[in-house]
């Protein structure tokens, strides 16, 4: 058997970016080409990366066509998403997953899609301040500005932890040299990782939402900033565009967390009582 496996080169990248071959540097360590046996053929392997591959593809893009908010509302409750349910007259709600599981796992009460898009059109109101704007000239503006620019952005995000973390590593790598003390650079290399674990997975959804911000940009152009016209194209799939995800506390209470990083709690307590104490 002669191949090197694929799952071994994360591995080694894990290494590098976390530091672990600089920091143990006087350890030497070596990665050994066809060291042992495959377990599994060249050939198999590649043909489950291409099946996973394929169904990840297949899943991503089949959701985010058909339903703006799978794997976007978490239930506070328990942590596991809400999905998608259409009855029999055609009513649509969201449901958490543990709770259709079983009401012992999770009392987390559905919500009406009616109730989210309410939600979210209050989120967009406080975030935007829309109830003290004449008109929507300037929000027109400023919304395309928002969506056109987020990509850049994001970008600079990562690339700013990417070269904190970098100067990190080069300043360990010199204590090492200099026979230094390594402890402190040490916590300040971990505090970025930490920051950088942190961000991955908002920067992942954020990547897979570009179709919605495109159509939402679409639609803000053909708006031509009429006068008063954002409140025609206020639904859930053009809000969804600015939505990373939103915390289920109830189905009264949101909080939504939006592209830009920032938060907006909308909803109120109903009478402070939690899920299930009806
Ligand atoms: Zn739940």
């Amino acid at each position: 058997m002669s191949f090197i496996y694929f799952y071994k080169i994360p591995s080694i990248l894990h290494q590098l970016i976390c530091g672990s071959i600089v920091n143990q540097g006087h350890k030497p360590q070596y990665y050994i080409e066809d060291h042992h046996e495959g377990i599994v053929s060249k050939e198999e392997f590649e043909k489950v990366q291409e099946i996973i591959q394929a169904k990840s593809f297949e899943s991503k893009k089949g959701r985010t066509k058909k339903y703006p908010f799978t794997s976007r509302l978490v239930c506070s409750s328990c942590g596991k998403n809400f999905h998608r349910f259409k009855d029999h007259r055609g009513k649509v709600s969201w449901r958490c997953h543990s709770n259709v599981r079983s009401e012992l796992l999770c009392k987390a009460d559905p919500i009406s899609e009616v109730q989210i898009k309410k939600l979210l059109i209050e989120g967009f109101e406080k975030r935007y301040s829309m109830n003290k704007r004449s008109n929507d000239g300037l929000l027109i503006k400023q919304l395309m500005k928002e969506l056109a620019n987020a990509e850049a952005v994001r970008e600079h995000e990562q690339n700013l932890l990417r070269v904190e973390l970098e100067k990190c590593l080069i300043a360990e790598n010199k204590a090492i040299l200099q026979n230094r003390d390594t402890e402190e650079l040490k916590l300040k290399r971990k505090e970025i990782e930490d920051k950088i674990a942190a961000k991955t997975r908002l920067w992942e959804d954020f990547d897979k939402d570009y179709e919605f911000r495109e159509e939402s940009l679409r639609r803000l152009q053909d708006l031509k900033g009429s006068d008063k016209s954002i409140s025609k194209i206020l639904d859930l799939s053009f809000m969804r565009a600015w939505v990373i995800h939103i915390t289920v506390e109830s189905p009264y209470l949101f909080t939504i967390k939006w592209i830009d990083g920032n938060e907006t709690v909308v909803g109120k307590f109903k009478g402070g009582l939690f899920y299930g104490a009806k």
